[in-house]
């Protein structure tokens, strides 16, 4: 078999190199269970227990990944979720004890890219911490090599694919990572309906349709900050991106 000394085995989507992932989680057997499954693949992994220690462990380690608990004692999840990203973007699937509770998280603007209720299953939160990583490593390439991609502009929507930035009626809205994602690929197929799984695959690079939660509520924070008008629920399928008239 021929492989890259220390690369990739042969078919494999090649992994960052030395991936390194912070749990932030107070409950030790959870903590150390997730640790245990990720340096299995070969990850460094770093647990901290309480929200200072993780804003602290982010900025010592900067992190691929960063898994993190909403419920923590000392500044809870959000902060830290706020506290890390303010400093550099990294990417974060945020825990949470019940569904409603991501869309809270979500509506308010929190950042986090993708998110799970517990009890979650291991190989869950595996695959999508590694498609998570794949979308990183993906769009960081694209930075890098691609021609701007041409802005799209839909009634009064305008998205700069370049520069990453929307605006609606000439009003700039910011939106995160995740949420541009989400709207340039509604964009891109206007007055047509995206079923919820065609999207998580799309944006999320995630399959399994138990990640369809994150895709409502995405979706709801799209519509918070664009307008309720645009964006068309089709109950039981999925959404479509409905323009103005212009
Ligand atoms: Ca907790």
């Amino acid at each position: 078999m021929v492989t890259t000394p220390g690369g990739p085995a042969l078919g494999e989507p090649a992994p960052p190199a030395q991936v390194q992932v912070l749990v932030v989680e107070d409950e030790p057997a959870i903590a150390t269970a997730i640790a245990h499954r990720m340096r299995a693949e070969g990850w460094q992994v770093e647990i901290a227990a309480d929200g200072l220690a993780a804003v602290a462990a982010a900025a010592r380690l900067r992190p691929d990944v960063i898994v993190l608990d909403v419920m923590l004692p000392g500044i809870d999840g959000l902060e830290v979720c706020r506290r890390v990203q303010a400093e550099r973007p990294v990417p974060v699937i945020m825990l949470t004890a019940r569904d409603d509770e991501t869309d809270m998280l979500v509506g308010l603007g929190v950042g986090a890219d993708d998110y799970m209720t517990k009890p979650f299953s291991m190989r869950e939160l595996l695959a999508r911490t590694k498609a998570l990583l794949r979308r990183v490593e993906r769009s960081v390439q694209l930075a890098g090599t691609a021609p701007a991609d041409p802005a799209i502009t839909l009634g009064d929507v305008s998205i700069d694919r370049g520069q990453r930035r929307v605006s609606r009626a000439g009003e700039p809205v910011h939106l995160t990572p995740t949420e541009f994602d989400l709207l340039v690929t509604l964009a891109l197929n206007p007055r047509t309906v995206l079923t919820r799984e065609r999207l998580l695959a799309e944006v999320w690079d995630w399959i399994d349709a138990s990640g369809t939660r994150t895709v409502d509520s995405h979706v709801k924070a799209l519509r918070r900050k664009l307008g309720a008008d645009l964006i068309r629920t089709v109950h039981g399928v999925g959404y479509a991106f409905e323009p103005a008239e212009g």
